[in-house]
C-alpha cells in the first residue's frame, strides 16, 4: 500500500502560488465521485470541489467576489484529502481549501459561527472543549510517571485528553511496561492548533503553536509522540513551516503512535502472545492515511497478534471513507458529519467483523455515537488496546 503522493505534507506551497494551482485543474471531475461531503449539494455541481476550484479561480482573477452562500460551501468539507488522492493533476485541494478559508477570516466573511465559538474556547481554556486547563492531565493513572528531562514527549491533543483518553492511556502504559522514559507536558500542553489551522484562523493558531513550540525547546524535547491522527499530523506538516515563520527553534522527530509500536514489534521489544479470537477491520483515519501516508503499520500491527483476523471495508486505506468528524465539519455541520459517520459504520458491520478498530481518538468519538444511534452489533476499540491486551497474556 502507499504511492508517491504526498498527502497534506505538500507537493506544492500552494498557499504562496494559489493561482498557479488552480490553473492545472483539468475539469476532469475525477474528484466529484469520491468527494465526501458533495452528496450533501442535492447533485448540484456547485458543492463539488472541481466547481469549488473554478470558483476560487473566478476569485483570484477578480471575476467572483466571495459570497456568504460560497463561504458556507466552502466549510463544508472534512479536509479528507480524498479529492487529493484521485486529482489527477495533483493539485494539493486541501491546502487550497485552507489557505481560502484563511483569506475568509481575513476578510470578515469567515469561519462559519460554530468555529468561531471553538476559537474562543481554544484562546480562554487552550482545547476546544472549553474543559479547564488544569485537568488536561486527568486521563493518567496512578501508575503513570513521566520522566524529567526526557527527550520524548507524550503529546495527548486534546480528544485524546478530554474525551476519548483510552488511546493516549495505554500508549503510555505501553511506553511504562517497555522502560521507554517519557516526558509529558500536562496542563502546559496546548491544542496543537488543527481544527483552528484548519478553519482559517491563522492568529489564535500562531498563538497556539508558538506557545508548543516555545513548550519543547524549556523541555528539552527532541522526539515526540502522539495518540491523534490531527495532531501529529500537524506537528510533523505544518510545525516546521511555523516555526520558521515565528523564527523559532524546532527540527525534532515527530510520530504517531502506530509508528512507535511497528518499531517495537520488529525490533522484538513488545511481544503479542495472547491469542484474540475475534475478526477486525480497521478503519484508515484521514490524517493519518491519506495525509502522512501511514496504512501498513496499523495493519502491521493487528496481523501480529495471535488470533487476529483482519477483514477489509469496501473502501480502505488511500481510498478509505472518511469518519466526518474533520475540517470543521463535526463542529458547525453535527447532522452531516453524523450522517458520514453512519455510513462509515454501516460499511464496517457489513464486513461481518465483531470489531471496528481505528487509530484516532477523534474518529472514535463519531463512531461511538453512531453505533450508540444506529444498535449495530459491532464493538468499537484502538489498536493499541488490543496490542496491550495480548501483550499481557
Ligand atoms: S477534502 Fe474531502 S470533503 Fe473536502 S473537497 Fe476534498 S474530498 Fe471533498
Ligand atoms: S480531479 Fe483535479 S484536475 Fe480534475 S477536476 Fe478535480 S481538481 Fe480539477
Amino acid at each position: 500500500m502507499g504511492n508517491n503522493r504526498a498527502g497534506s505534507s505538500g507537493k506544492t506551497n500552494i498557499t504562496g502560488d494559489l493561482s498557479y494551482s488552480v490553473d492545472t485543474c483539468a475539469r476532469c471531475g475525477f474528484c466529484k465521485p469520491v468527494c465526501t461531503t458533495y452528496p450533501f449539494g442535492n447533485g448540484f455541481e456547485a458543492f463539488s470541489p472541481r466547481a469549488k476550484v473554478h470558483y476560487i479561480k473566478q476569485v483570484l482573477e477578480g471575476k467572483q467576489k466571495l459570497t456568504p452562500e460560497w463561504v458556507d460551501r466552502l466549510y463544508q468539507c472534512t479536509t479528507c484529502e480524498r479529492c487529493v488522492e484521485n486529482c489527477q493533476t495533483e493539485i494539493s485541494l486541501v491546502h487550497l481549501w485552507e489557505a481560502l478559508r484563511a483569506e475568509t477570516v481575513r476578510q470578515g466573511i469567515g469561519p462559519m459561527p460554530m468555529h468561531a465559538k471553538m476559537r474562543e474556547a481554544v484562546d480562554e481554556y487552550n482545547n476546544p472543549y472549553g474543559e479547564p486547563k488544569e485537568e488536561r492531565n486527568k486521563w493518567m493513572q496512578p501508575d503513570h510517571s513521566p520522566t524529567e528531562g526526557a527527550e520524548l514527549l507524550v503529546f495527548g491533543g486534546c480528544t485524546g485528553s478530554y474525551r476519548m483518553t483510552a488511546m493516549l492511556r495505554t500508549g503510555v502504559t505501553i511506553l511504562q511496561r517497555m522502560g521507554i522514559p517519557y516526558a509529558y507536558a500536562g496542563p502546559n500542553e496546548m491544542c496543537c492548533g488543527s481544527p483552528i489551522l484548519r478553519t482559517g484562523q491563522l492568529e489564535s493558531a500562531s498563538r497556539l503553536i508558538g506557545t508548543n513550540l516555545d513548550l519543547f525547546e524549556e523541555m528539552g524535547i527532541k522526539e515526540i509522540v502522539s495518540p491523534c491522527s490531527g495532531c501529529s499530523k500537524t506537528i510533523k506538516h505544518d510545525y516546521p513551516k511555523w516555526a520558521e515563520k515565528l523564527n523559532k527553534n524546532w527540527s525534532g522527530k515527530v510520530q504517531h503512535f502506530s509508528e512507535l509500536y511497528v518499531e517495537l514489534l520488529r525490533d522484538g521489544r513488545i511481544k503479542p502472545t495472547r491469542r484474540i479470537e475475534k475478526t477486525v477491520t480497521y478503519h484508515d483515519p484521514c490524517h493519518l492515511g491519506r495525509a502522512q501516508r501511514i496504512f501498513d503499520e496499523p495493519r502491521e500491527i493487528l496481523r501480529a497478534i495471535p488470533g487476529l483476523k483482519l477483514v477489509e471495508m469496501e473502501f480502505n486505506a488511500e481510498n478509505a471513507r472518511c469518519c466526518g468528524a474533520g475540517g470543521g465539519v463535526k463542529g458547525h455541520y453535527p447532522e452531516m458529519a453524523a450522517q458520514i459517520a453512519d455510513k462509515r459504520v454501516l460499511e464496517a458491520v457489513e464486513t461481518g467483523a465483531d470489531l471496528l478498530v481505528t487509530m484516532c481518538p477523534f474518529c472514535q468519538a463519531s463512531f461511538t455515537q453512531s453505533i450508540d444511534k444506529l444498535g449495530v452489533n459491532i464493538e468499537l476499540i484502538g489498536v493499541e488496546e488490543l496490542l496491550l491486551q495480548s501483550v499481557e497474556g
